[in-house]
């Protein structure tokens, strides 16, 4: 029996692994841990799914290298990272270290994070490395960063439960976030006095139960939130000690609230709602203190995704409704290990333990911890901008791990010619028929969840252990492995670990290491997990950071009114809206948002084996409003072309009146290899927001037409 963490989405849930004898019919049990405070004991449909993803067919099972002719063929691990070190020395010799580039993922375990992040930016000295992470929370970590000065998500699962409102932004949490959903209905059906209201331009399967659904225009959230923010004020209810004593730039943010949204005529009209609706959202938000605003990707994934956070962490800076029970901004994040990625600096703009690549200091002391003979001085490439610069001939060799951005990457298609373009390209996974893997040079077979050990950090910052119970298949190794072979064969030393023990103690004490360097202790700090053993890291049990000392665990952050910018208080943002980037037209007429279903997750190279999860929705579609879909001339049920100025795909149309008018939904999941013309990232604008680089997946300009 191992106790063990779901690898699918960001709410972590704790599960009971139990291999049986083999020869039993079911030799896998999974069921979910009664301890594990993300679920005690629940599961959704995928986590309990999990055992129907483990056979090893279609695995990747030693390293792959192509010859001169496209073929690949089976290698040895030590022919297979030669080739990676010696392409990548001549690459750097001839064209500098930016002419490398990391692409990794909210999958990876902090320890595989923490190591390939040591070397990219530590030894190689670029910070050209970001992380799939870019594409669904980038938004929420430069949110925090202006409101709070660090990447703070302050409060907790449970906080939902406690609070009287809880008001869902973009977040189709019922089917995305679906344990912590369950939660909040049982909370609910215990406390029916309790309001649950809707922000999304949809009516989702979370919709069902809520009291009230704002179906607001795609992208006005900041409009929404802004004219929130002004009526809480128009109506007295600010915590003017609150702000006085703990925050700055609330005059600020208040005249640009009142300057774009000072009116409710004005907001609803951009908002596409009745003003009454609004009125009632305004009034039950006013009204109650134990508010929650849950924001996921609805909110992240736009060109003014860092604005729209902060204008929804106004609202609770303004009413000082943070760092109690039951109440906050509560970002909730879309990968098992988001968090633990953010905490290692998995961004191309961030360091280690939450430390910032453009401060001077912080660079030096991680130079200092690692002992690093360089440290990389400029942020790097994010995630568009590094396959841009892939397919412009800037970065040359290419090392993808654990993600598949040939499908999820916006102008996916594009990002396919930028992979054939690389002189090298090595691709890390468990699968080698993945549409990236397909482009690659050199595939380095790796661990998948039962096989590999370390830590994961979900959305309430909960860190558990992963941990592995099955053998490793084939010749299958740990990524962390795979980096520091490379590594000593680059020459560096520094990357002798034998165990993600190890590297997990050498993260957990830099969390700790001049954590008060400018008289403000950071709020990233799990020193207490410092010195563990092997045994008590094989038995740590689920803590929330910051653990200070063993034993440890911290539910809520900003109880005591502290803050992390320098003068430890949080800031209101001035956030005066911006439209999405690319306005439908005569050409496009259709806004074409993109999200998750219920039963598949990511790019399906794992969940696509299940059968009993693909039949909840088999195929690709399109959903479109009935009226729409007539003035487009295409029936229900029929095969359609949508299309945008980026790329094409073919999806069975669905009619529903739960789509607005004048829009589209398509999932993110379907691939190539499971389907033919189903990426829908081909036809994703590649526009991302100017501050936090996350893509504008919820707003391109389509068309549909017959197929
Ligand atoms: Fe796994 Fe998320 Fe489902 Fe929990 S809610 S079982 S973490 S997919």
């Amino acid at each position: 029996m191992t106790c063990t963490t779901c690898p699918y989405c960001g709410v972590g849930c704790g599960v009971i692994a139990t291999v049986g004898k083999a020869g039993e019919p079911s030799r896998l049990h999974i069921q979910g841990d009664p301890e594990h405070p993300a679920n005690y004991g629940r599961l959704c449909v995928k986590g309990s799914a999990l055992a129907d993803t483990l056979g090893l067919e279609g695995r990747c099972l030693q390293p792959l290298l192509r010859d001169g002719e496209g073929r690949t063929l089976a290698a040895s691990w030590d022919q297979a990272l030669d080739r990676v070190a010696t392409g990548m020395r001549r690459i750097i010799d001839q064209h500098g270290p930016e002419a490398v580039a990391f692409y990794v993922s909210g999958q990876l375990l902090t320890e595989d994070y923490y190591v390939v992040n040591k070397l990219v930016k530590g030894w190689l000295g670029t910070a050209n490395i970001d992380t799939n992470s870019r594409l669904c929370m980038s938004s929420a970590v430069a949110g925090h960063k202006r409101a709070f000065g660090e990447d703070l998500v302050g409060g907790n699962y449970r906080d939902l439960e406690e609070a009287d409102l809880v008001v869902l932004v973009g977040s189709n949490t019922a089917w995305c976030h679906p344990i912590v959903y369950q939660r909040l209905m049982q909370s609910r059906r215990e406390r029916p006095e309790k309001r649950i209201v809707v922000v999304d331009p949809r009516r989702t399967a979370t919709c069902e139960q809520a009291d009230l659904h704002l179906s607001v225009k795609a992208g006005s959230d900041v409009w929404l939130f802004n004219g929130l923010l002004t009526y809480l004020e128009e109506h007295g209810v600010v915590d003017t000690e609150f702000v006085a004593k703990h925050t700055g730039g609330a005059a600020e943010a208040l005249a640009a609230a009142r300057a774009s949204a000072g009116r409710l005529e004005v907001v609803a009209k951009a908002c596409g709602v009745p003003v009454a609706m609004l009125q009632t959202f305004y009034a039950m938000f006013a009204s109650t203190r134990k508010v929650v605003t849950v924001f996921s990707q609805g909110v992240n994934q736009s060109s003014s995704g860092t604005d729209k956070v902060n204008s929804i962490i106004n609202c609770h800076l303004l009413t000082g409704r943070l760092g109690e029970p039951g109440m906050g901004p509560f970002s909730i994040t879309g990968q098992p290990n988001a968090m633990g990625g953010r905490e290692v600096g998995g961004l191309a703009n961030t360091l280690a333990a939450h430390l910032e690549l453009n401060d001077a200091q912080h660079r030096q002391l991680v130079q200092d911890f690692w002992q690093s003979p360089v440290i990389a001085r400029e942020p790097g490439l994010k995630a568009v901008d590094l396959f841009e610069a892939a397919h412009d001939g800037r970065i040359k060799a290419l090392w993808v791990m654990a993600t598949n951005p040939v499908v999820s990457l916006p102008d996916a298609d594009r990002v396919r010619e930028a992979l054939g373009r690389c002189e090298l390209l090595v691709v890390s996974d468990l699968f080698a028929d993945t549409d990236t893997a397909a482009a690659a040079q050199v595939v380095l077979p790796a661990l998948g969840w039962g096989e590999k050990d370390g830590t994961v950090t979900n959305s309430e910052r909960c860190l558990s252990r992963q941990k592995a119970f099955l053998p490793p298949p084939g010749a299958a190794k740990p990524d962390w492995w795979a980096v520091c072979e490379v590594a000593r064969r680059l020459g560096f030393e520094g990357f002798d670990y034998q165990s993600p023990h190890q590297i997990f103690d050498e993260h957990a004490r830099l969390s700790a290491w001049r954590n008060d360097q400018h008289g403000v202790q950071r709020a990233f700090h799990i020193g207490g997990l410092a010195g563990l053993d092997t045994d008590a890291y094989d038995r740590l049990r689920p803590c929330q950071w910051p653990v200070l000392r063993r034993g440890d665990s911290t539910a809520r952050l900003f109880h005591d009114r502290r803050f992390f910018h320098a003068d430890a208080r949080a800031r209101l943002v001035p956030t005066p809206p911006r439209a999405p980037a690319n306005a439908p037209d005569d050409e496009f007429p259709l806004v074409l948002n993109t999200g998750r279903i219920r039963d598949q997750w990511h790019t399906m190279t794992r969940t696509g084996r299940a059968s009993r999860l693909a039949n909840h929705l088999p195929e690709p579609f399109v959903e479109m409003h009935p009226y729409e879909a007539m003035l487009c001339g295409v029936q229900d049920g029929t095969l359609v072309r949508v299309a945008s100025r980026w790329g094409a795909m073919v999806a069975r149309l669905r009619c529903t009146a739960d789509q607005p008018r004048r829009t589209l939904f398509v999932p993110i999941h379907w691939n190539d290899l499971n389907a033919s013309d189903a990426r829908v990232g081909a036809l994703v604008n590649p526009v991302v927001d100017p501050l936090s680089g996350e893509p504008e997946f919820k707003h391109t300009p389509a068309l549909v037409s017959p197929f």
